[in-house]
């Protein structure tokens, strides 16, 4: 069972519904114009309820198969990133400064190659809903969709969604149970010593030197305070202060990111966070205050959900290009907040040679369309076959 042949048809349809969506990029809750030609498909395909609007321009769409049953939900992101594009096809993005850089454009098509074939077809009992969410990039449109009540409202039992990955194969299912995506969290230290003369160090209180001492600290959290296979990312990116080299500053600042994939691992980092900015506070008599803000939540993927992913895409791509069991990553993906309302599962699809993602020279390879479809639409038909 390798691509749905119907859906080989039309390739080169879905081919230019990508390249136009790739065209006109927009972002974070803002993308009114994609749900637009989202919904004229969806329309175009006899899909039986669109609702619209929902977490602004996220958008779930409802296909009935045949008799009673229990309604399976696909997701797509269809938000693009502030970024410039630096290609030359001839779909290239049209404004400025905007580009699908992550291949949601493709997402969005996969799961609009999977609708145009399920309401043609309808070999499944129950219902699908058909997930259109934006502002993955930041905004966190997933949770926005599940606050509006999208599981309850239209009875979403399980759910799945793919992400494309540039380097392995063409057609590649990666796979991982558990934690497989990370929590995002972002922290800003705001340091408040007592700035004078550069030549007079004895009469400030340095915030300078508290903040190299709590960027060095911190990072031995990631060092000190875990097990080695515990993973842990504290990265810190920003550290701001000064304005000429005969001042000795009055304030500094120190941020970064934190990624964990565990609750425990984020309870204990907050905890020494605190800690070290106490403890530098009183050694040096500076005042620090810390803002630990958190992000998307670690994504994970539920067991019995994923065995039954991986079987289904072993049927698409062969056992041999299923792989079960991939590393986790340290980046975030909104879907996890899905996952936390329901059970399902998030699996990578290989997207073969090319620049990776949030690239200015990403491209989305139009040759994963019809394969993450195939996948749509067999997770559909295997989940609520019709002769069961
Ligand atoms: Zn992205
Ligand atoms: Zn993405």
């Amino acid at each position: 069972m390798p691509i749905i042949n119907r859906i080989a048809e039309y390739h080169s349809d879905m081919k230019e519904w990508r390249q136009h969506i790739h065209a006109h990029p927009e972002l974070m809750f803002d993308c009114h114009k994609t749900a637009a030609f989202v919904v004229e498909r969806l329309r175009e395909f006899g899909v039986d309820e669109i609702h619209e609007g929902i977490a602004e321009s996220g958008l779930v769409a409802i296909i009935n198969g045949q008799g009673d049953g229990p309604t399976i939900g696909l997701r797509a992101d269809m938000d693009a990133l502030p970024l410039q594009e630096i290609h030359d096809h001839d779909y290239k993005s049209t404004v400025d400064g905007k580009m699908h850089a992550c291949g949601h454009d493709g997402h969005t098509t996969m799961l609009l190659g999977a609708a145009k074939y399920l309401a043609e077809t309808r070999n499944f009992t129950g219902r699908v809903a058909l997930i259109f969410q934006p502002a993955e990039e930041g905004g966190g449109g997933a949770e926005v969709m599940c606050d509006a009540g999208i599981m309850d409202n239209f009875k979403i039992n399980q759910v799945y969604g793919v992400h494309n990955i540039p380097g392995p194969p063409l057609g590649q299912f990666l796979a991982r149970k558990g934690p497989a995506l990370a929590a995002a969290d972002e922290f800003k230290i705001n340091i408040t010593g007592a700035g004078g003369h550069g030549a007079m160090p004895e009469l400030t209180i340095d915030p300078v030197v508290v903040a190299v001492q709590i960027a060095s600290a911190i990072q031995t959290i990631s060092s000190r305070n875990v097990a080695a296979n515990d993973n842990l990312v504290i990265s810190i990116t920003e550290i701001h202060t000064g304005t000429a080299g005969n001042i000795i500053p009055q304030t500094a600042f120190v941020g970064g990111t934190v990624r964990t994939l565990t609750k425990e691992v984020q309870v204990m980092v907050v905890r020494r966070m605190q800690e070290i900015c106490d403890g530098m506070a009183a050694a040096f008599g500076a005042n620090v205050e810390m803002d630990f803000q958190y992000g998307y939540p670690a994504m994970v993927n539920h067991d019995k959900e994923t065995d039954f992913a991986v079987e289904v895409a072993k049927g698409i791509a062969g056992a041999e290009n299923v792989e079960t069991d991939v590393p986790a990553v340290m980046g975030a993906e909104d879907f996890a907040y899905m996952l936390e309302h329901r059970p399902g599962s998030y699996l990578f699809i290989g997207g073969g040679e090319g620049a990776s993602l949030h690239h200015p020279e990403y491209n989305f390879n139009d040759d994963m369309s019809p394969i993450g479809a195939s996948y749509f639409v067999k997770l559909v038909e295997t989940a609520q076959p019709l002769n069961a």
